[in-house]
Protein backbone atom coordinates (compact mmCIF):
# COMPACT_ATOMS: atom_id res chain seq x y z
CA UNK A 1 0.00 0.00 0.00
CA UNK A 2 1.70 3.69 -1.00
CA UNK A 3 1.61 5.97 1.67
CA UNK A 4 -0.91 8.39 0.68
CA UNK A 5 -3.07 5.28 1.14
CA UNK A 6 -1.57 4.04 4.43
CA UNK A 7 -2.46 7.49 5.84
CA UNK A 8 -5.83 7.77 4.60
CA UNK A 9 -6.43 4.37 6.30
CA UNK A 10 -5.04 5.12 9.69
CA UNK A 11 -5.01 8.64 9.88
CA UNK A 12 -8.87 9.04 8.45
CA UNK A 13 -10.05 6.21 9.90
CA UNK A 14 -8.26 7.39 13.50
CA UNK A 15 -9.98 10.74 12.39
CA UNK A 16 -13.37 8.80 12.33
CA UNK A 17 -13.42 6.87 15.67
CA UNK A 18 -10.04 5.92 17.89
CA UNK A 19 -11.26 2.31 18.88
CA UNK A 20 -14.38 -0.24 18.76
CA UNK A 21 -13.57 -1.13 15.12
CA UNK A 22 -14.34 -4.93 14.34
CA UNK A 23 -12.21 -6.38 11.15
CA UNK A 24 -12.08 -10.34 9.81
CA UNK A 25 -13.98 -9.29 6.73
CA UNK A 26 -17.46 -7.48 8.21
CA UNK A 27 -17.71 -3.53 7.75
CA UNK A 28 -15.96 -1.68 10.51
CA UNK A 29 -18.57 -0.20 12.62
CA UNK A 30 -17.19 3.61 14.40
CA UNK A 31 -18.70 5.40 16.64
CA UNK A 32 -20.07 8.24 15.37
CA UNK A 33 -21.10 6.63 11.84
CA UNK A 34 -23.93 5.48 11.51
CA UNK A 35 -22.58 4.15 8.02
CA UNK A 36 -19.74 1.25 7.18
CA UNK A 37 -16.45 1.70 6.49
CA UNK A 38 -14.79 -0.91 4.23
CA UNK A 39 -10.97 -1.31 3.76
CA UNK A 40 -9.10 -3.06 0.39
CA UNK A 41 -9.84 -6.93 0.81
CA UNK A 42 -13.10 -7.11 2.13
CA UNK A 43 -15.89 -8.37 -0.41
CA UNK A 44 -17.89 -4.87 0.24
CA UNK A 45 -14.81 -2.94 -0.85
CA UNK A 46 -14.44 -4.89 -3.71
CA UNK A 47 -18.03 -4.37 -4.77
CA UNK A 48 -18.57 -0.30 -3.62
CA UNK A 49 -15.45 0.82 -5.20
CA UNK A 50 -16.44 0.39 -8.89
CA UNK A 51 -18.09 3.13 -10.75
CA UNK A 52 -20.33 1.72 -13.93
CA UNK A 53 -17.70 2.24 -16.73
CA UNK A 54 -15.34 -0.85 -16.77
CA UNK A 55 -12.75 0.90 -17.73
CA UNK A 56 -12.29 2.50 -14.48
CA UNK A 57 -10.50 0.14 -11.95
CA UNK A 58 -10.43 2.22 -8.66
CA UNK A 59 -8.47 1.36 -5.44
CA UNK A 60 -9.57 4.12 -2.79
CA UNK A 61 -7.98 3.69 0.18
CA UNK A 62 -11.52 3.18 2.59
CA UNK A 63 -15.11 3.27 1.42
CA UNK A 64 -17.40 4.91 3.50
CA UNK A 65 -21.09 4.45 3.30
CA UNK A 66 -22.84 6.91 4.69
CA UNK A 67 -25.94 7.14 5.81
CA UNK A 68 -26.87 10.26 7.53
CA UNK A 69 -25.79 13.77 6.85
CA UNK A 70 -23.64 13.94 9.77
CA UNK A 71 -21.61 11.18 8.43
CA UNK A 72 -21.07 13.06 5.32
CA UNK A 73 -19.50 15.78 7.40
CA UNK A 74 -17.95 13.30 9.67
CA UNK A 75 -16.15 11.57 6.50
CA UNK A 76 -14.90 15.26 4.83
CA UNK A 77 -13.29 15.94 8.13
CA UNK A 78 -11.53 12.88 8.77
CA UNK A 79 -10.75 12.92 4.97
CA UNK A 80 -9.74 16.94 5.19
CA UNK A 81 -8.08 16.26 8.80
CA UNK A 82 -5.57 13.53 6.60
CA UNK A 83 -5.24 15.36 3.46
CA UNK A 84 -6.71 12.90 1.50
CA UNK A 85 -9.34 13.53 -1.48
CA UNK A 86 -12.34 12.68 -1.40
CA UNK A 87 -14.93 11.18 -4.07
CA UNK A 88 -18.81 11.32 -3.89
CA UNK A 89 -20.52 8.12 -5.61
CA UNK A 90 -24.20 7.78 -5.68
CA UNK A 91 -25.05 5.07 -8.33
CA UNK A 92 -21.43 4.88 -10.74
CA UNK A 93 -23.26 6.16 -13.17
CA UNK A 94 -21.92 9.59 -14.24
CA UNK A 95 -18.00 8.60 -12.55
CA UNK A 96 -15.18 9.45 -15.12
CA UNK A 97 -12.50 9.78 -12.55
CA UNK A 98 -11.10 6.73 -10.58
CA UNK A 99 -10.57 7.49 -6.93
CA UNK A 100 -7.42 5.82 -5.99
CA UNK A 101 -6.01 6.21 -2.91
CA UNK A 102 -8.93 8.66 -2.29
CA UNK A 103 -11.78 8.49 0.48
CA UNK A 104 -14.99 6.81 -1.50
CA UNK A 105 -17.86 8.31 0.19
CA UNK A 106 -20.66 5.95 -1.24
CA UNK A 107 -23.74 8.13 -0.61
CA UNK A 108 -26.16 5.19 -2.17
CA UNK A 109 -28.10 3.96 0.95
CA UNK A 110 -29.81 7.53 1.58
CA UNK A 111 -32.48 6.94 -0.82
CA UNK A 112 -35.09 8.68 1.39
CA UNK A 113 -37.83 10.13 -0.72
CA UNK A 114 -40.40 12.30 0.40
CA UNK A 115 -43.98 13.52 -1.63
CA UNK A 116 -45.41 16.58 -0.86
CA UNK A 117 -48.60 16.44 -3.60
CA UNK A 118 -49.90 20.09 -1.68
CA UNK A 119 -46.77 22.09 -3.14
CA UNK A 120 -45.91 19.39 -5.48
CA UNK A 121 -42.13 19.52 -3.82
CA UNK A 122 -40.12 15.95 -3.54
CA UNK A 123 -37.16 16.11 -1.22
CA UNK A 124 -35.11 13.38 -1.59
CA UNK A 125 -31.69 12.00 0.54
CA UNK A 126 -28.58 12.26 -2.27
CA UNK A 127 -28.84 8.31 -2.84
CA UNK A 128 -32.17 8.29 -4.48
CA UNK A 129 -32.50 7.32 -7.99
CA UNK A 130 -35.04 8.27 -10.42
CA UNK A 131 -37.42 5.28 -10.44
CA UNK A 132 -37.67 5.94 -6.30
CA UNK A 133 -39.37 9.21 -7.38
CA UNK A 134 -41.56 8.35 -10.43
CA UNK A 135 -42.96 5.39 -8.01
CA UNK A 136 -43.46 7.91 -4.84
CA UNK A 137 -44.94 10.54 -7.27
CA UNK A 138 -46.87 8.81 -9.51
CA UNK A 139 -49.89 7.97 -7.36
CA UNK A 140 -50.14 11.63 -6.84
CA UNK A 141 -50.54 11.88 -10.95
CA UNK A 142 -47.10 14.43 -10.20
CA UNK A 143 -44.23 13.18 -11.58
CA UNK A 144 -40.58 14.80 -11.81
CA UNK A 145 -38.11 15.84 -14.52
CA UNK A 146 -36.37 12.38 -15.06
CA UNK A 147 -34.19 11.45 -17.26
CA UNK A 148 -33.78 8.13 -20.05
CA UNK A 149 -32.60 5.63 -17.25
CA UNK A 150 -34.54 5.28 -13.86
CA UNK A 151 -31.55 3.78 -11.91
CA UNK A 152 -29.61 6.87 -12.03
CA UNK A 153 -29.15 9.12 -9.43
CA UNK A 154 -31.55 11.97 -8.76
CA UNK A 155 -28.72 14.34 -7.53
CA UNK A 156 -25.80 13.83 -9.77
CA UNK A 157 -28.23 14.15 -12.57
CA UNK A 158 -29.80 17.31 -11.12
CA UNK A 159 -26.37 18.86 -10.30
CA UNK A 160 -25.32 17.95 -13.62
CA UNK A 161 -28.42 20.19 -15.39
CA UNK A 162 -30.46 17.25 -16.30
CA UNK A 163 -32.08 16.41 -19.45
CA UNK A 164 -35.17 14.41 -19.68
CA UNK A 165 -38.42 14.26 -21.92
CA UNK A 166 -40.08 16.67 -19.94
CA UNK A 167 -37.27 19.06 -20.57
CA UNK A 168 -38.91 21.01 -23.51
CA UNK A 169 -41.82 21.41 -21.92
CA UNK A 170 -40.48 21.91 -18.19
CA UNK A 171 -36.71 22.77 -18.41
CA UNK A 172 -33.91 21.39 -17.11
CA UNK A 173 -34.28 19.38 -13.98
CA UNK A 174 -31.33 21.80 -12.52
CA UNK A 175 -34.47 24.55 -12.90
CA UNK A 176 -37.04 22.68 -10.87
CA UNK A 177 -34.57 22.78 -7.70
CA UNK A 178 -35.92 25.03 -5.04
CA UNK A 179 -33.68 24.65 -2.01
CA UNK A 180 -30.44 22.08 -1.57
CA UNK A 181 -28.57 21.63 1.51
CA UNK A 182 -25.25 21.12 0.92
CA UNK A 183 -21.94 20.42 2.76
CA UNK A 184 -19.13 22.57 1.95
CA UNK A 185 -15.47 21.83 1.60
CA UNK A 186 -15.05 23.42 5.20
CA UNK A 187 -17.59 21.52 6.84
CA UNK A 188 -20.33 23.69 6.74
CA UNK A 189 -24.08 22.56 6.35
CA UNK A 190 -25.86 24.70 4.53
CA UNK A 191 -29.15 25.34 3.44
CA UNK A 192 -29.31 26.98 -0.02
CA UNK A 193 -32.28 28.82 -1.89
CA UNK A 194 -32.95 31.56 -3.98
CA UNK A 195 -32.49 34.10 -0.83
CA UNK A 196 -30.03 31.33 1.45
CA UNK A 197 -26.35 31.33 0.16
CA UNK A 198 -28.08 32.37 -3.80
CA UNK A 199 -24.87 32.13 -5.46
CA UNK A 200 -23.62 28.67 -4.03
CA UNK A 201 -27.60 27.82 -5.31
CA UNK A 202 -26.94 28.91 -8.14
CA UNK A 203 -24.27 27.03 -9.10
CA UNK A 204 -25.31 23.88 -7.76
CA UNK A 205 -28.16 24.42 -10.56
CA UNK A 206 -26.03 22.94 -13.48
CA UNK A 207 -22.70 23.56 -12.50
CA UNK A 208 -21.59 19.87 -11.71
CA UNK A 209 -20.60 18.25 -8.26
CA UNK A 210 -17.35 20.65 -7.56
CA UNK A 211 -18.89 22.50 -4.91
CA UNK A 212 -19.91 20.74 -2.03
CA UNK A 213 -21.30 17.55 -1.10
CA UNK A 214 -25.20 17.87 -1.39
CA UNK A 215 -27.06 15.89 1.06
CA UNK A 216 -30.87 16.83 0.22
CA UNK A 217 -32.40 18.05 -2.58
CA UNK A 218 -35.56 19.85 -3.12
CA UNK A 219 -37.53 20.14 -6.77
CA UNK A 220 -41.06 20.61 -8.17
CA UNK A 221 -42.79 18.14 -9.23
CA UNK A 222 -45.33 18.51 -11.82
CA UNK A 223 -48.57 17.31 -12.86
CA UNK A 224 -48.14 14.28 -15.53
CA UNK A 225 -49.98 10.90 -15.65
CA UNK A 226 -50.47 9.15 -18.75
CA UNK A 227 -47.92 10.46 -22.33
CA UNK A 228 -47.90 9.12 -25.61
CA UNK A 229 -44.86 8.21 -25.80
CA UNK A 230 -42.51 5.11 -27.54
CA UNK A 231 -40.51 4.36 -30.77
CA UNK A 232 -41.54 4.12 -34.69
CA UNK A 233 -38.81 2.71 -37.07
CA UNK A 234 -38.59 4.21 -40.57
CA UNK A 235 -35.86 3.53 -43.47
CA UNK A 236 -32.79 5.02 -42.90
CA UNK A 237 -32.10 7.76 -45.64
CA UNK A 238 -29.98 10.90 -45.68
CA UNK A 239 -33.61 12.61 -46.43
CA UNK A 240 -35.50 11.59 -43.65
CA UNK A 241 -32.46 13.05 -41.17
CA UNK A 242 -32.56 16.60 -42.87
CA UNK A 243 -36.28 16.15 -42.40
CA UNK A 244 -36.14 16.05 -38.89
CA UNK A 245 -34.66 19.62 -38.91
CA UNK A 246 -37.71 21.25 -40.63
CA UNK A 247 -39.95 18.92 -38.88
CA UNK A 248 -38.66 19.72 -35.22
CA UNK A 249 -38.74 23.68 -35.53
CA UNK A 250 -42.82 22.82 -35.74
CA UNK A 251 -43.50 21.26 -32.72
CA UNK A 252 -44.91 22.37 -29.66
CA UNK A 253 -43.07 22.34 -26.24
CA UNK A 254 -44.91 19.09 -24.81
CA UNK A 255 -43.76 17.35 -27.69
CA UNK A 256 -39.66 15.36 -27.46
CA UNK A 257 -38.35 13.48 -30.07
CA UNK A 258 -34.99 12.17 -30.96
CA UNK A 259 -33.68 10.14 -34.00
CA UNK A 260 -31.32 7.63 -33.52
CA UNK A 261 -29.74 6.06 -36.32
CA UNK A 262 -29.46 2.42 -35.68
CA UNK A 263 -28.17 -1.29 -36.53
CA UNK A 264 -31.32 -3.48 -35.13
CA UNK A 265 -30.29 -6.81 -33.75
CA UNK A 266 -30.96 -9.88 -35.65
CA UNK A 267 -32.62 -11.24 -32.44
CA UNK A 268 -35.77 -13.09 -32.32
CA UNK A 269 -37.16 -10.17 -29.99
CA UNK A 270 -36.89 -7.54 -32.74
CA UNK A 271 -39.71 -7.62 -35.57
CA UNK A 272 -38.74 -9.59 -38.80
CA UNK A 273 -38.96 -6.22 -41.00
CA UNK A 274 -35.76 -5.01 -38.77
CA UNK A 275 -33.91 -7.76 -38.17
CA UNK A 276 -30.64 -6.91 -38.88
CA UNK A 277 -31.48 -3.99 -40.90
CA UNK A 278 -29.83 -0.22 -40.02
CA UNK A 279 -33.09 2.28 -39.42
CA UNK A 280 -34.21 5.38 -38.19
CA UNK A 281 -36.14 4.63 -34.90
CA UNK A 282 -37.85 8.22 -33.84
CA UNK A 283 -38.68 8.45 -29.97
CA UNK A 284 -41.62 10.27 -29.15
CA UNK A 285 -42.88 11.51 -26.11
CA UNK A 286 -45.98 13.63 -26.34
CA UNK A 287 -47.89 15.10 -23.38
CA UNK A 288 -50.86 15.56 -25.42
CA UNK A 289 -53.12 12.50 -26.45
CA UNK A 290 -52.56 9.92 -29.61
CA UNK A 291 -54.53 11.75 -31.71
CA UNK A 292 -52.70 15.37 -31.19
CA UNK A 293 -49.38 13.33 -31.65
CA UNK A 294 -50.07 11.33 -35.06
CA UNK A 295 -51.09 14.66 -36.63
CA UNK A 296 -48.38 16.13 -35.36
CA UNK A 297 -46.16 13.59 -36.91
CA UNK A 298 -47.57 13.51 -39.46
CA UNK A 299 -44.95 15.71 -42.00
CA UNK A 300 -41.81 13.73 -40.79
CA UNK A 301 -43.58 10.62 -41.70
CA UNK A 302 -44.54 12.00 -44.87
CA UNK A 303 -40.93 12.52 -45.67
CA UNK A 304 -38.99 9.55 -43.97
CA UNK A 305 -42.06 7.04 -44.63
CA UNK A 306 -43.50 4.31 -44.92
CA UNK A 307 -43.25 3.59 -41.39
CA UNK A 308 -41.99 -0.19 -40.75
CA UNK A 309 -42.91 -0.68 -37.24
CA UNK A 310 -45.00 1.37 -34.80
CA UNK A 311 -44.54 1.15 -30.98
CA UNK A 312 -46.22 4.12 -29.79
CA UNK A 313 -48.79 3.98 -26.66
CA UNK A 314 -50.11 5.66 -24.28
CA UNK A 315 -48.33 4.75 -21.20
CA UNK A 316 -47.83 6.45 -17.34
CA UNK A 317 -45.01 8.88 -17.68
CA UNK A 318 -42.89 6.60 -15.24
CA UNK A 319 -42.93 4.11 -17.63
CA UNK A 320 -41.38 5.95 -20.35
CA UNK A 321 -38.23 6.17 -19.89
CA UNK A 322 -37.07 5.22 -23.69
CA UNK A 323 -33.37 4.82 -23.04
CA UNK A 324 -30.26 6.37 -24.75
CA UNK A 325 -27.23 6.12 -26.61
CA UNK A 326 -23.96 5.89 -24.73
CA UNK A 327 -22.40 9.46 -25.02
CA UNK A 328 -19.27 8.71 -26.04
CA UNK A 329 -19.26 11.82 -27.95
CA UNK A 330 -21.42 14.81 -28.05
CA UNK A 331 -21.56 17.95 -29.77
CA UNK A 332 -24.19 20.71 -29.93
CA UNK A 333 -25.10 21.42 -33.28
CA UNK A 334 -26.75 24.69 -34.59
CA UNK A 335 -28.36 23.14 -37.81
CA UNK A 336 -28.11 19.37 -39.26
CA UNK A 337 -26.01 20.24 -42.91
CA UNK A 338 -25.92 18.22 -45.58
CA UNK A 339 -22.32 17.56 -44.93
CA UNK A 340 -22.89 16.05 -41.37
CA UNK A 341 -25.90 14.06 -42.25
CA UNK A 342 -22.85 12.20 -44.87
CA UNK A 343 -20.69 12.07 -42.53
CA UNK A 344 -22.87 10.72 -39.99
CA UNK A 345 -24.64 8.34 -42.18
CA UNK A 346 -21.03 6.69 -43.92
CA UNK A 347 -19.58 6.22 -40.01
CA UNK A 348 -23.00 4.56 -39.27
CA UNK A 349 -22.29 2.19 -42.59
CA UNK A 350 -18.60 1.61 -42.27
CA UNK A 351 -18.45 0.46 -38.17
CA UNK A 352 -21.90 0.30 -37.44
CA UNK A 353 -22.29 2.91 -34.66
CA UNK A 354 -25.05 4.84 -33.61
CA UNK A 355 -26.05 8.48 -33.63
CA UNK A 356 -28.34 9.85 -31.87
CA UNK A 357 -29.77 13.04 -32.93
CA UNK A 358 -31.92 14.97 -30.46
CA UNK A 359 -34.21 18.19 -30.32
CA UNK A 360 -33.47 20.79 -27.62
CA UNK A 361 -34.95 24.05 -26.81
CA UNK A 362 -38.34 24.58 -25.45
CA UNK A 363 -38.38 25.79 -21.88
CA UNK A 364 -34.99 25.07 -21.44
CA UNK A 365 -34.40 28.08 -23.91
CA UNK A 366 -36.35 30.38 -21.77
CA UNK A 367 -34.82 30.18 -18.35
CA UNK A 368 -36.73 31.99 -15.40
CA UNK A 369 -34.73 35.07 -13.75
CA UNK A 370 -32.08 33.43 -11.45
CA UNK A 371 -31.67 30.23 -13.45
CA UNK A 372 -28.42 28.11 -12.81
CA UNK A 373 -25.66 27.58 -15.39
CA UNK A 374 -27.15 24.31 -16.90
CA UNK A 375 -26.64 23.68 -20.39
CA UNK A 376 -26.11 25.20 -23.65
CA UNK A 377 -29.82 26.56 -23.54
CA UNK A 378 -29.59 28.21 -27.07
CA UNK A 379 -28.76 24.63 -28.99
CA UNK A 380 -31.07 23.33 -31.24
CA UNK A 381 -29.75 19.62 -31.30
CA UNK A 382 -27.16 17.50 -29.96
CA UNK A 383 -25.60 14.63 -31.61
CA UNK A 384 -24.23 11.68 -30.12
CA UNK A 385 -21.96 9.17 -31.52
CA UNK A 386 -21.54 6.17 -30.26
CA UNK A 387 -18.29 4.96 -32.79
CA UNK A 388 -15.14 3.16 -32.24
CA UNK A 389 -13.74 5.95 -34.75
CA UNK A 390 -12.47 9.04 -33.06
CA UNK A 391 -11.62 10.55 -36.60
CA UNK A 392 -15.21 10.66 -37.26
CA UNK A 393 -15.97 12.55 -34.18
CA UNK A 394 -13.37 14.91 -34.55
CA UNK A 395 -13.82 15.95 -38.15
CA UNK A 396 -17.79 15.72 -36.82
CA UNK A 397 -16.67 18.72 -34.37
CA UNK A 398 -16.27 21.28 -37.27
CA UNK A 399 -20.29 21.20 -37.51
CA UNK A 400 -20.65 21.79 -33.86
CA UNK A 401 -20.74 24.71 -31.72
CA UNK A 402 -17.82 23.41 -29.53
CA UNK A 403 -19.95 22.82 -26.49
CA UNK A 404 -21.33 19.68 -24.94
CA UNK A 405 -23.80 18.87 -21.73
CA UNK A 406 -22.06 17.93 -18.45
CA UNK A 407 -24.14 15.17 -18.14
CA UNK A 408 -23.28 13.44 -21.42
CA UNK A 409 -19.21 14.30 -20.78
CA UNK A 410 -16.96 11.70 -19.97
CA UNK A 411 -14.13 13.53 -20.48
CA UNK A 412 -12.87 16.24 -17.54
CA UNK A 413 -10.38 17.63 -19.63
CA UNK A 414 -13.44 19.27 -21.76
CA UNK A 415 -15.92 20.49 -18.59
CA UNK A 416 -15.38 24.05 -19.02
CA UNK A 417 -16.84 23.40 -22.48
CA UNK A 418 -20.06 22.61 -20.83
CA UNK A 419 -20.58 26.18 -20.08
CA UNK A 420 -20.81 29.46 -21.93
CA UNK A 421 -17.90 32.16 -20.94
CA UNK A 422 -20.02 34.01 -18.49
CA UNK A 423 -21.70 31.24 -16.41
CA UNK A 424 -17.82 30.02 -16.36
CA UNK A 425 -16.77 33.02 -15.26
CA UNK A 426 -19.13 33.28 -12.37
CA UNK A 427 -18.82 29.31 -11.76
CA UNK A 428 -15.51 29.80 -10.78
CA UNK A 429 -15.50 32.71 -8.44
CA UNK A 430 -18.20 30.39 -6.65
CA UNK A 431 -15.58 27.80 -6.47
CA UNK A 432 -13.13 30.56 -5.84
CA UNK A 433 -15.23 31.40 -2.64
CA UNK A 434 -17.11 27.64 -1.51
CA UNK A 435 -13.89 25.25 -2.00
CA UNK A 436 -10.58 27.55 -2.62
CA UNK A 437 -8.54 24.39 -2.13
CA UNK A 438 -10.41 22.56 -4.80
CA UNK A 439 -10.79 19.63 -2.34
CA UNK A 440 -13.80 18.24 -4.94
CA UNK A 441 -11.63 17.96 -7.57
CA UNK A 442 -12.91 14.44 -8.32
CA UNK A 443 -15.07 14.47 -11.31
CA UNK A 444 -16.32 17.21 -13.63
CA UNK A 445 -15.42 20.65 -11.64
CA UNK A 446 -14.25 23.82 -12.56
CA UNK A 447 -11.04 25.10 -11.26
CA UNK A 448 -10.09 28.53 -10.32
CA UNK A 449 -7.08 30.17 -9.66
CA UNK A 450 -6.61 32.05 -5.94
CA UNK A 451 -7.84 35.57 -5.85
CA UNK A 452 -8.73 37.10 -2.83
CA UNK A 453 -12.12 38.11 -3.52
CA UNK A 454 -15.50 37.52 -1.61
CA UNK A 455 -18.74 36.65 -2.44
CA UNK A 456 -21.79 37.70 -0.68
CA UNK A 457 -23.61 34.58 1.35
C1 LIG B 1 -27.84 4.83 -18.50
C2 LIG B 1 -27.68 6.33 -18.33
C3 LIG B 1 -28.70 7.17 -18.71
C4 LIG B 1 -28.58 8.56 -18.55
N1 LIG B 1 -29.60 9.38 -18.95
C5 LIG B 1 -29.49 10.72 -18.78
C6 LIG B 1 -30.54 11.60 -19.20
O1 LIG B 1 -31.55 11.18 -19.73
N2 LIG B 1 -30.37 12.93 -18.98
C7 LIG B 1 -29.26 13.45 -18.36
O2 LIG B 1 -29.19 14.67 -18.15
N3 LIG B 1 -28.25 12.64 -17.97
C8 LIG B 1 -28.33 11.30 -18.18
N4 LIG B 1 -27.31 10.48 -17.80
C9 LIG B 1 -26.10 11.08 -17.21
C10 LIG B 1 -26.24 11.16 -15.69
O3 LIG B 1 -27.18 12.13 -15.36
C11 LIG B 1 -24.88 11.55 -15.10
O4 LIG B 1 -23.96 10.53 -15.41
C12 LIG B 1 -24.93 11.79 -13.60
O5 LIG B 1 -23.70 12.30 -13.15
C13 LIG B 1 -25.23 10.51 -12.84
O6 LIG B 1 -25.33 10.77 -11.48
P1 LIG B 1 -25.22 9.56 -10.44
O7 LIG B 1 -25.34 10.12 -9.09
O8 LIG B 1 -26.18 8.50 -10.87
O9 LIG B 1 -23.75 9.01 -10.72
P2 LIG B 1 -22.47 8.98 -9.74
O10 LIG B 1 -21.39 8.35 -10.58
O11 LIG B 1 -22.77 8.32 -8.47
O12 LIG B 1 -22.12 10.49 -9.50
C14 LIG B 1 -21.65 11.26 -10.57
C15 LIG B 1 -21.08 12.56 -10.08
O13 LIG B 1 -22.12 13.36 -9.55
C16 LIG B 1 -21.62 14.11 -8.47
N5 LIG B 1 -22.43 13.78 -7.29
C17 LIG B 1 -23.21 12.72 -7.07
N6 LIG B 1 -23.81 12.82 -5.89
C18 LIG B 1 -23.40 13.97 -5.34
C19 LIG B 1 -23.67 14.66 -4.13
N7 LIG B 1 -24.50 14.17 -3.22
N8 LIG B 1 -23.07 15.84 -3.91
C20 LIG B 1 -22.22 16.39 -4.82
N9 LIG B 1 -21.91 15.77 -5.97
C21 LIG B 1 -22.51 14.59 -6.24
C22 LIG B 1 -20.17 13.77 -8.28
O14 LIG B 1 -19.39 14.73 -8.99
C23 LIG B 1 -20.06 12.44 -8.97
O15 LIG B 1 -18.76 12.22 -9.51
C24 LIG B 1 -27.39 9.10 -17.98
C25 LIG B 1 -26.35 8.24 -17.61
C26 LIG B 1 -26.48 6.88 -17.79
C27 LIG B 1 -25.33 5.99 -17.40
Amino acid sequence: MNRIATIARQSTLDGLSRADRTSGGSPERLPGLSGAVHLPGTEAYEELRKPLRADLDPRPAVVVEAATAADIRATLLAARRAGVPLAVQATGHGTHVAADDAVLLRTTNMTSVLVDPARRIARVGPGARWGQVLAAAAPFGLAPLSGSSPTVGVTGYTLGGGVGWLARKHGFAADSVVRAQVLTADGRLLTTGPDQYPDLFWALRGGGGGFGIVTSLEFQLYPVDQVTAGFLYVPLSGEAVAAYETWTATLPDDMSTALVVRRMPATDDVPANLRDRSVIMLKVLHSGDTGQTRALLAPMLAAAGPVLHDELGVLPYAQAAMGGTAARHLDFFPALPTGAITELLADHAATGSTVEIRHWGGAMAQPGPGAGPAGHRAAPFSVILDTPQPDTASRLSAYGTGATFLNFLADTGRTPTAFDPENLRRLRDVKRFYDPDDFFALGHTVTAPPRHHRLAA
